[in-house]
């Protein structure tokens, strides 16, 4: 084999509750998948099948680190969601199977430069510079699948400053996560080291610098940064 002619990448880690780091193989994400958001975005919740997007492996923001502004917008809002963390990987995963392919959850942030999002889909490009850009996806410590064994029902919050900003119940979600990875797994072969961000409920909105998040999924996690 021959010698690496730059020094490999660290791998990207995300803290696990109670001890150990969970790698960060990829991060794929869900769009509009609460009824509120799809209609607060300008679409039609009942009529779209899931789809996706994606960020570095690298975006991860972990341990309640602050978050820097990103350049090139004026525009950042969150988009507070629940992140599955798959231990098991597969292929046409069926639905009924999905729930054991799950190592753990957590709460998440998919940050969003939503004024370079709204020019690219005006203009009908990709989304990955207003999706994927550093430090976009803050992330609370992993709660292994155990302790968080019934992802269909639960409150998921964000509080900006300490005002609530966004608030639901994963019962409201469109695509389930087990449908969610069922789903994916017949796009591309699932990889233990895969999260999925599985969407975020109304109310998203911008943060300024300064502005303190925190997040929490009963039972499933919290996250928190502080713009900076
Ligand atoms: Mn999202």
């Amino acid at each position: 084999m021959p010698e690496f002619v730059i020094t490999p990448p660290p791998v990207a880690c995300v803290p696990v509750a109670g001890g150990g780091r969970f790698p960060v193989r990829r991060i794929f994400c869900v769009g509009r998948n609460y009824a509120g958001h799809a209609r607060e975005m300008g679409s039609d919740p009942d009529r779209e099948p899931p789809f996706f997007f994606t960020k570095p492996a690298d975006a991860v923001l972990t341990g309640g680190a602050d978050m820097p502004y990103p350049p090139a917008t004026s525009l950042l809002h969150h988009e507070m969601e629940l992140v599955v963390a798959l231990g098991v990987g597969g292929a046409g995963i069926a639905v009924a199977d999905a729930l054991g392919h799950v190592w753990g959850y957590a709460a998440g942030l998919d940050m969003t430069r939503r004024d370079l999002q709204n020019a690219a889909k005006q203009e009908g490009k990709p989304w990955d510079m207003a999706k994927g850009f550093d430090h976009s996806a803050p992330i609370g410590d992993i709660i292994p699948a155990a302790r968080f064994p019934d992802p269909t029902r639960g409150r998921i919050a964000l509080a900006v400053n300490g005002a609530i900003r966004q608030e639901a119940d994963l019962s409201t979600l469109i695509w389930s996560v087990a449908e969610t990875i069922s789903f994916l797994s017949g796009l591309v072969r699932l990889a233990p080291g895969d999260l999925i961000f599985t969407g975020t409920p109304e109310g998203v909105a911008a943060v300024q610098r300064g502005d303190l998040l925190e997040g929490v999924v009963d039972g499933g996690g919290t996250v928190r940064t502080r713009i900076v």
